[in-house]
């Protein structure tokens, strides 16, 4: 099928994720209008081919298909209200999919996806994992909640942005999926920097170390990926904020205090991503908080 004919993609929110996301759908063909209100997201997107439009509500009128990847549940709320009460999903129009790649809430985004049903259109919790970089090589892994028929209207374009979809079940999965996966990633960072430190502080360098959980059974994708491009070459810019850590964390926590599940690792985690113990700023990158060097608990000085 030209996929150019078959629709025209929106993408709200053209930051690190966005951007790349929206390259990945012009790369594919699509036609692509967006929108973000800073300034350096436009003109980045203008350059990279996207049509980007004054208002959230031109992109809503101008796709049949709109991603949104913004900061929290709350914007996304807002951004779909808003294209609401501007008329631009009312019944009778022809049908859209919302594809919401941000990491979100399920109860969000279940009352987005009955509100949006009721009107005809879809909306499908769509949380991602890759990056920045995954982005926009069109390699991200994407975990769905929403109904069997949305997903597969919503296919071509999340075959565009992603490697690996994962259908998880109805509306909310996908987001309960991603914080899950998130709250270890949380974990996976502090325990692997502790783990460096101990070595270093023991006579191993942690480059060593590193070497040896990956061909050994400590390893996870943090240790595999993000120390060694990101860490150990101490260049702390993978593009995700230890903001958004902090987020993930705090929407895990609250999905488990929801479901009455203990969390006591999470729990710890948290306090220790705090700024109190980290130091680091939401806006500093969240492989900072990797750094061997860093000291995250008072203790760690006490010999
Ligand atoms: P980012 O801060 O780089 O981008 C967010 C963009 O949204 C910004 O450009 C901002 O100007 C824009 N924005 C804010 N309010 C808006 C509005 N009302 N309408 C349109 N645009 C608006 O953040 P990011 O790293 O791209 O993350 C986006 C989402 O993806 C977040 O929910 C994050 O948790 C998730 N995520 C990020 C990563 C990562 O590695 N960066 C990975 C997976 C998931």
């Amino acid at each position: 099928m030209d996929r150019k004919k078959c629709c025209v993609v929106g993408v709200i929110g053209l930051g690190a994720m966005g951007y790349g996301m929206a390259s990945s759908l012009k790369k594919a063909d699509f036609d692509v209008v967006g929108f973000d209100p800073a300034e350096t997201a436009r003109s980045r997107a203008k350059d990279a081919g996207v049509a980007v439009l004054d208002t959230p509500e031109a992109v809503f009128e101008a796709a049949d298909v709109i991603v949104l990847s913004l900061p929290t549940a709350s914007h996304v709320e807002r951004v779909v209200n808003d294209a609401m009460a501007a008329g631009c999903l009312s019944n009778g129009l022809p049908s859209k999919v919302v594809i919401d790649t941000s990491t979100s809430e399920a109860l969000i985004s279940r009352k987005l996806a009955a509100m949006l049903e009721a009107e005809g259109h879809g909306f499908l919790d769509a949380p991602v994992s890759g990056g920045p970089s995954g982005a926009a090589a069109g390699k991200l892994s994407v975990m769905l909640g929403g109904a069997e028929n949305r997903v597969k209207e919503a296919m071509p374009v999340l075959e565009a942005m992603a490697a690996n979809i994962l259908h998880v079940g109805q509306s909310g999965a996908g987001n309960v999926a991603k914080l899950v996966n998130n709250m270890l990633v949380a974990n996976h960072m502090i325990t692997t920097r502790e783990a460096l430190r101990l070595a270093e502080t023991s006579g191993v360098s942690a480059e060593t170390a590193l070497k040896v959980i990956n061909s050994a059974t400590g390893r996870s994708a943090i240790s595999e990926i993000h120390f060694p491009t990101w860490v150990i070459p101490r260049s702390f810019d993978s593009g995700f904020s230890t903001g958004l850590m902090r987020k993930d964390l705090r929407l895990a926590r609250e999905l488990a205090a929801e479901s009455g599940t203990a969390t006591p690792m999470a729990d710890l985690a948290a306090e220790l991503w705090d700024e109190s113990l980290s130091g680091l700023k939401d806006e500093d990158d969240f492989m900072l908080m990797g750094d061997p060097n860093l000291e995250i608990a008072p203790s760690e000085e006490k010999k």
